[in-house]
């Protein structure tokens, strides 16, 4: 058995040796130009080379839950593609979420500027019923982020392509139902995948929809959001503020207005990491069963490529 592995991103050398030892018979390499046939490869935003060059893998892993940097390439025909599928990001996407809105919720921005200032003022106590949290992607992370926030009792909404069940949430669907989900919503995350019918969807016309005093948190990609109309519904007060972790270019550029924008708190695409050791064990796991005569199918985080993710 073969496998390679190709992202610039991290060290690969700890990859290497994990992937050794859970399969000590099998070739392990960094991907090269012209490397023989692989079984498997283990990939972040390969070269298209490294993709015209392996139509014989038995599976191609991405090294991230979000796919579109891989879908946006041609890939090997007929080759299965799994993405990481939770993996430990799931907690951490959930953690973040619930520090954001309780932040939002309990004004905590302007009691630390209050603090600072060496200012003794207690706010009053909002309603919770007047901050409902609509979360957009009903997946393997936006459900794990509304199960977080059940424990503060908010109102909350989920807004996804096919209809789901969630106890405790008002579930919408579908483009019918998106104007009503965002007229209900005060806190909008965004957990959708970046498809064709999802760029730009965080706009002016969308935004506005939103209850006034609205506040957005953007932890999906930073293609979902036009960066503009965000500073006009800012200006316009019908936003309050915004978290963002994900942006259009990365590292965000030093001249862009979000960073002097004070009302837009940035972190630097890091709500839910890769965890190294979680995301081998699971794609370990799954070149094992498929080795051993798993169907692809039978496998969770198998992409499907027509459908965008
Ligand atoms: P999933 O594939 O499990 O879930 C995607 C959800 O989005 C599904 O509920 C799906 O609907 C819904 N959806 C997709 N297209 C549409 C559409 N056109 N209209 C309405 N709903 C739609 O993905 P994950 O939860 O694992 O991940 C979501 C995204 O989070 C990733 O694609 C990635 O971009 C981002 N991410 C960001 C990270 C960061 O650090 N900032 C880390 C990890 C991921 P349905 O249920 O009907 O299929």
């Amino acid at each position: 058995m073969r496998i390679l592995f190709h992202d610039l991103t991290l060290d690969p050398e700890p990859w290497l040796a994990a992937l050794r030892l859970a399969f000590p018979q099998a070739d392990v390499a960094l991907w090269q130009p012209g490397a023989p046939q692989a079984d498997y490869a283990l990939v972040w935003a390969p070269p298209q080379q490294l993709l015209d060059e392996q139509p014989r893998l038995k599976a191609l892993f991405n090294i991230a839950a979000g796919v579109d940097a891989l879908l946006k390439l041609r890939l090997p025909a007929g080759v299965p593609v799994f993405r990481l599928d939770d993996a430990g990001m799931a907690v951490q996407m959930a953690e973040y979420v619930a520090q954001a809105v309780i932040r939002f919720y309990r004004e905590l921005d302007a009691v630390q500027a209050d603090a600072q200032a060496g200012r003794w003022q207690q706010r009053q106590p909002q309603p919770r019923a007047q901050c409902p949290v609509g979360v957009m992607g009903l997946g393997v992370l936006g459900q794990r982020v509304l199960r977080g926030l059940q424990a503060f009792d908010f109102p909350l909404r989920g807004w996804s392509r096919t209809p789901k069940h969630m106890e405790g949430v008002q579930t919408f669907a579908g483009p019918e139902q998106w104007h009503e989900f965002l007229a209900g919503s005060r806190v909008l995350v965004n957990l959708l995948p970046l498809t064709p019918e999802t760029e730009n969807i965080l706009n002016r016309s969308s935004l506005s929809r939103l209850l006034p005093g609205a506040y957005l948190i953007n932890v999906a990609r930073g293609r979902h959001l036009v960066d503009e109309d965000l500073l006009a519904l800012l200006d316009n007060r019908h936003l309050v503020g915004a978290l963002l972790d994900v942006f259009r270019q990365e590292p965000l550029p030093a001249e862009h207005p979000f960073w002097r924008e004070p009302r837009i708190r940035i972190t630097p695409h890091t709500s839910a990491r890769t965890l190294q050791q979680e995301s081998l064990s699971q794609m370990v796991a799954k070149m094992a069963a498929l080795q051993a005569g798993a169907k692809p199918e039978s496998l969770g985080g198998l992409v499907r490529p027509q459908v965008g993710y």
